[in-house]
């Protein structure tokens, strides 16, 4: 390997060269956007009739009136609309999408067409107006590939936090041999992502920082569409819990648990993670812990609409998962207004990939429904998950000195929540990927 170490300093010089002269030719390409309405994500003031200067993918200026664009300037017309800072989804899988072919995909697909796939997913998602999304669950950290190469500039997509493979325990939802014949290898360990003993928990949470993983996943309850009888049984004990999120403090990782079942809920908050997602039978005693430890809530209601949806229709699913997909889809938007009732934490999150890649605004209505107003939700999926991943230094809001990490929605989300699943602008790292 050392061989090749003066080749590639040498490459490097060169690259950086290259980039010198090029930016030394180029003026600094600036963006003026019109915007009719703007929310900021952190104040509950709307403003009128706001230009917002974008100087090499960094916001520079905030004016009231619209601003008379020089003659290199690019210029966004969003008078008719409102401009938002860049949404958050926290909780995706962008390297599938759920369909009548997946139990029979999971045989067939390998590394390189979910890879692919995901890049796809990733670009739908963008231009849905997603900008940073935390991705919970891949099979082979091909979600990690495509979060470098987003990185690199070399695919378009929305800043991702990922999982990698989700940590389950034997049988659990996230063992990827569930349902397999025994000729197939069917005893994955903790290297694979599944556990059963805090020892294991330690192994795997350490895996996962191997391979790159920005978070740690774990599946606390059965699932819905696992090929599994329950989809709400506790799958961990306290003790596997907490040896995960003691692991992953090392390494600065935070927790997520899926969790259906009440139990399995309590376990994972008493465990210490940082985010319930679905928390489908969340009940009095689970919500006052959350409270108490300030967990957080995500409450992925796209997903369980969707598919409660698909269980109406009789060959959707497989016969085991059906009856699972019928009862936690209502109850998830149940649960939902009564936590937020109660007053537990929410960050914005639809398990998209259940449901389709690019659909993922469709959760604004479903909390607006469920009692949340309409400018909560948008600070669910902007300045709070920001702080909540820490990078609200950079993004999550719109002020002078973040990012340029801008949506547009027509009309006023603050009337009527269905325009933000139209998007008509998208601006991140100094591309307009959509204008109106
Ligand atoms: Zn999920």
């Amino acid at each position: 390997m050392t061989g090749f170490g003066p080749t590639r300093r040498g490459a490097a010089l060169v690259c950086s060269l290259l980039a010198a002269v090029t930016a030394a030719a180029a003026a600094p390409q600036t963006t003026i956007i019109h915007a009719g309405r703007l929310i900021d994500g952190v104040s509950d003031t709307v403003k009128s009739q706001q230009t917002v200067v974008v100087v090499d993918g960094k916001i520079t200026a905030i004016e009231a009136g619209y601003r008379t664009p020089g003659v290199d300037d690019r210029v966004v017309d969003l008078k008719q609309g409102t401009l938002l800072p860049g949404l958050f989804d926290m909780h995706v899988h962008l390297s599938g999408e759920y369909s009548k072919n997946s139990e029979i995909n999971d045989y067939k697909l390998n590394e390189a067409d979910l890879a692919i796939d995901s890049v796809v997913y990733a670009e739908r998602t963008l231009l849905a107006g997603f900008t940073t999304v935390r991705d919970l669950g891949d099979e082979f950290r091909e979600t990690i590939a495509l979060r470098n190469a987003i990185n690199a500039g070399k695919v378009p997509g929305p800043r991702v936090i990922a999982a990698g493979k989700s940590i389950a325990t034997t049988g659990g939802h996230a063992d990827p041999s569930n349902g397999w014949a025994r000729k197939f290898p069917s005893d994955p360990g903790p290297a694979d992502g599944v556990i059963n003993s805090p020892e294991d928990a330690r192994k795997a949470v350490r895996q996962r920082y191997k391979e790159g993983s920005d978070t740690i996943k774990i599946t606390a309850t059965g699932g819905v569409l696992s090929i599994a009888k329950s989809g709400s049984n506790p799958q961990f004990t306290e003790e596997e819990v907490r040896a995960v999120v003691s692991a992953a403090r090392d390494y600065g990782f935070k927790v997520a648990a899926h969790a259906h079942g009440t139990e399995g809920i309590k376990r994972a908050v008493r465990g210490g993670v940082d985010t319930i997602e679905h928390g489908t039978f969340l009940d009095d005693e689970g919500i006052k812990l959350m409270k108490e430890r300030g967990t957080f809530y995500v409450p992925t209601m796209s997903a369980g609409r969707w598919v409660y949806e698909q269980g109406l229709k009789p060959d959707f699913f497989p016969p085991i998962v059906r009856p699972k997909a019928l009862a936690v889809g209502p109850q998830i938007q149940q649960t939902f207004a009564k936590a937020y009732k109660a007053g537990v934490k929410i960050l914005f999150g639809t398990d998209t990939g259940v449901n389709p890649h690019g659909t993922n605004g469709g959760e604004f209505r479903l909390m607006v429904d469920g009692g949340m107003p309409a400018m909560e939700t948008i600070k669910a999926a902007t300045s709070v998950p920001a702080k909540f991943l820490e990078l609200d230094d950079r993004t999550g809001s719109i002020a002078v000195g973040k990012l340029g990490e801008l949506v547009g929605v027509p009309g006023d989300p603050l009337t009527d929540i269905g325009v933000m699943e139209r998007v008509v602008f998208v601006m991140k790292d100094n591309t307009v990927y959509k204008a109106p």
